[in-house]
């Protein structure tokens, strides 16, 4: 058994290359292989989103703070909150990120394909972002 305490795996900010606005990620879980599930605390302030991306085995958002937004590529944008669920099947461009006004957070989980978790693409404009949200 491994135990990582509280505090002892630092914070850090989101590569500026593959997101918009600020956003700070705290590893969860990154066991060895031949293990390749990975999950990650990920906060987005206000405003903060992906880029497009795509996952090769998919990706599991769990929301657990806040008020987000997410799109897969020809779909309305969605409301995300706290507790809601989210699955991304494998190769689906999308992105997500918090609401306009409000930050989010959410865990994501997701496995590696040949040790590759995400295909990142472009930013999400901000037309994009600020496309209508549907139901
Ligand atoms: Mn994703």
């Amino acid at each position: 058994m491994e135990i990582s305490r509280n505090g002892s795996r630092p914070s850090r900010q989101a590569p500026a290359e593959w997101f918009t606005g600020r956003v700070r990620m705290d590893p969860v879980a990154a066991p060895p292989a031949p293990a390749r599930v990975q999950a990650a605390l990920v906060t987005f302030e206000p405003g903060a989103r992906t880029n497009w991306h795509h996952h090769p085995l998919g990706q599991t958002l769990h929301v657990t703070a806040g008020i987000g937004r997410a799109q897969i590529e020809g779909e309305p944008i969605q409301e995300i909150r706290p507790g809601d669920v989210i699955w991304f099947p494998p190769g689906v461009r999308h992105w997500h990120g918090a609401a306009p006004d409000v930050a989010m957070t959410h865990l994501a989980i997701h496995e590696a394909l040949d040790g590759r978790t995400t295909d990142w693409e472009e930013p999400v404009t901000d037309a994009q972002y600020g496309g209508p949200v549907g139901g």
